[in-house]
């Protein structure tokens, strides 16, 4: 519905996105009796669910948890099907949401946000949309997704391949066939390793195009069994609260022994218990893997020993298994059938660290030592992740300061809800919160409730203006990289560093304190008046 009205629309606040964090904001300032309109890019909600079709897509917490927890009747009615949902029953999910709290007549689709810029002198912000809309809203929510910028790699001639190609993160709706295919994919992250045994059940041949391996761990996907999903149902409130009272937003205990303190029989059947199991929770098994080098080389040494039970050739095995990096440290896959794939015959491994890729071609592909023909090349090559979304809109604080360039050196954030200099603007699951090294439901959940409070209480006290003060936010940046600096984390060339995007700073960008210090942080800083924050309309 584009608009073109000389005035603009007053609304209390725009959201922009409608993935989960944009639909529950909606639902939440609606209740609360604000003013609200969602922006949203694609024709449907869901976000990620939404874009992220390809074959095999699914979640990689498990379904129980990677759910709403904030209305009891729901979460009582809804039945997954598997212990992981595929991406389409997370999508029916998504739209469930939007029609059980009734959104949608508050969402515009098919229309991106092009620019936010405060007017200093209204207190407000004024947006934009590439469909002509002109808004004036007290509040700006950016809920735009971590992971919602798809990247092509930086590759001679990419665009230059005769035949179709397709990113995992914009999958064609209607479906790829690659029935009796010559098929090319570029990339080994979380969502190839996810869609390479689908393509290759489907394909003629499917060359992999690997530059560094991953770690992965078998998901064990089950169906569903009613027994269990009313075990859960039944302690839906303590379920809950375990998650948001651990590090990662998970129901499932992590082991406080350290793998360092551990005897190798210990460590051997803690691995093996956690393998059967199946999951991220593989990274739970010791307190000390993701801090210390010999706790971590134990783990990984594990997972490579399982690559070569599974890949039948030990030159391909080799290949697909990660020496330069601790495990966990680039974001931990989870798989279903992922390593026995490359036992099929039609499926080949290129390593790229031998033979780089010199340029993509009008057939197909040319390494340094071979070219190869296609019929179609998928991208599995990712995001520009955490600040993509955000730098893509032209925002403007105090003084016309655009964030893109208060961020050239690295994100800067308050508690990655808000930046110094854009007041009454919120980031949900921003760059130096708790967001993708957590279930995300949870932390989406955490940061909606967090800034409709804070918005309830702007009213309540008649306070136009909520903004980060710069001290509160140095010291917040500080705490975010000592406590980054403090895991191995920053050893890794990972997208949570930033390192898959030429140019990009190299900043470790989520927050790894733990999720429930993190969420007693910010209730905190709320119980003490918003501490950190500055209210008022003139702050500078
Ligand atoms: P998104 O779902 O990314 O939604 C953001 C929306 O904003 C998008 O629809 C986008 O179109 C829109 N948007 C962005 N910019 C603009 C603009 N300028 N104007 C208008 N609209 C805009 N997390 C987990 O916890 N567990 C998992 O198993 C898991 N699996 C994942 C699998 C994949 C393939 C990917 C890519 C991510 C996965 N994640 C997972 C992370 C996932 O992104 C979050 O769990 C969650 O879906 C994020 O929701 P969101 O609403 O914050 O953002
Ligand atoms: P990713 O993890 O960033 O993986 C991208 C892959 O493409 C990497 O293997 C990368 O290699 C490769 N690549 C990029 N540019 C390249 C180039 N120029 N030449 C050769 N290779 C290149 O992206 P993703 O797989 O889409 O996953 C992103 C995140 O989304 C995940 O980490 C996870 O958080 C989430 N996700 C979750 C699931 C799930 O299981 N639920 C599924 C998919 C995604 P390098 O490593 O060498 O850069």
């Amino acid at each position: 519905m584009p608009q073109s009205t000389s005035s603009p629309e007053q609304l209390d606040a725009v959201i922009v996105g409608a993935g989960f964090a944009g639909m529950y904001m909606l639902h939440r300032l609606r209740g609360l009796g604000f003013s609200a309109r969602v922006f949203e890019a694609g024709d449907g909600v869901g976000g990620t669910w939404y874009w992220n079709r390809y074959p095999g897509a699914r979640c990689d917490i498990e379904s129980m948890e990677y759910s709403f927890s904030f209305d009891p009747t729901l979460e009582q009615q809804w039945s997954w099907s598997q212990r992981y949902a595929p991406q389409a029953e997370i999508l029916t999910y998504a739209n469930h949401i939007a029609d059980r709290y009734q959104l949608r007549d508050g969402i515009q689709f098919k229309t991106r946000v092009t620019s936010a810029v405060f007017d200093e002198a209204a207190g407000r912000w004024a947006v934009a949309t590439d469909q002509g809309d002109q808004i004036s809203a007290r509040h700006c929510i950016m809920a735009t997704g971590c992971l919602s910028v798809p990247k092509l790699p930086e590759v001679p001639g990419v665009d230059s391949f005769a035949g179709p190609t397709y990113h995992t993160g914009y999958w064609p709706h209607e479906g790829v066939d690659f029935s009796g295919m010559r098929v090319g994919i570029i990339g080994t992250g979380s969502s190839a390793i996810q869609s390479i045994p689908h393509i290759a059940e489907q394909a003629a041949h499917l060359t992999v195009f690997q530059r560094t391996p991953n770690f992965s761990i078998p998901a064990q996907n089950l169906t569903m069994t009613r027994e269990y999903e009313q075990e859960i149902k039944d302690r839906f409130p303590e379920f809950r609260a375990q998650a948001r009272d651990s590090g990662f937003g998970l129901a499932s205990p992590a082991n406080e022994l350290a793998a360092v303190d551990a005897t190798e029989e210990q460590r051997q059947r803690e691995y093996q218990e956690r393998w059967d199991q199946g999951g991220l929770g593989f990274l739970l098994s010791f307190s000390d893997i993701i801090y210390d080098v010999n706790a971590n080389a134990t783990a990984a040494n594990f997972v490579r020993g399982k690559i070569h039970e599974v890949v039948k050739d030990p030159k391909v095995a080799e290949i697909l298994s990660p020496k330069d990096y601790p495990i966990g440290t680039k974001r931990l896959c989870v798989d279903s059938g992922y390593y026995e794939t490359f036992n099929r015959d039609n499926v080949a491994l290129v390593d790229l660290r031998a033979t780089p890729i010199e340029a993509i071609t009008p057939e197909g592909l040319r390494t340094s030592d071979a070219s190869y023909a296609f019929d179609c090349i998928v991208f599995a090559t990712g995001f520009d992740a955490m600040t993509g979304a955000l730098n893509k809109i032209d925002i403007r604080g105090r003084d016309g300061l655009a964030l893109k360039e208060k961020w050239a050196g690295g994100p800067r954030t308050y508690l990655g809800l808000q930046v110094a200099g854009f007041p009454n603007l919120y980031t949900i699951t921003g760059p130096g919160s708790p967001s993708v090294l957590s279930n995300m439901m949870v932390s989406i959940e955490q940061h909606v409730d967090w800034i409709a409070d804070c918005m309830t209480y702007l009213r309540e006290h008649e306070t136009p203006t909520i903004e980060a003060t710069v001290a509160a936010e140095d010291d917040w940046v500080a705490h975010v990289n000592d406590v980054g600096e403090g895991t191995l984390f920053p050893l890794a060339n990972s997208w949570y560093v930033g390192a898959n995007v030429p140019g990009k700073p190299r900043v470790f960008t989520p927050y790894i304190g733990g999720f429930n210090v993190y969420a007693e942080k910010c209730r905190d800083v709320a119980a003490k008046g918003y501490e950190g924050f500055a209210l008022g309309a003139a702050v500078r």
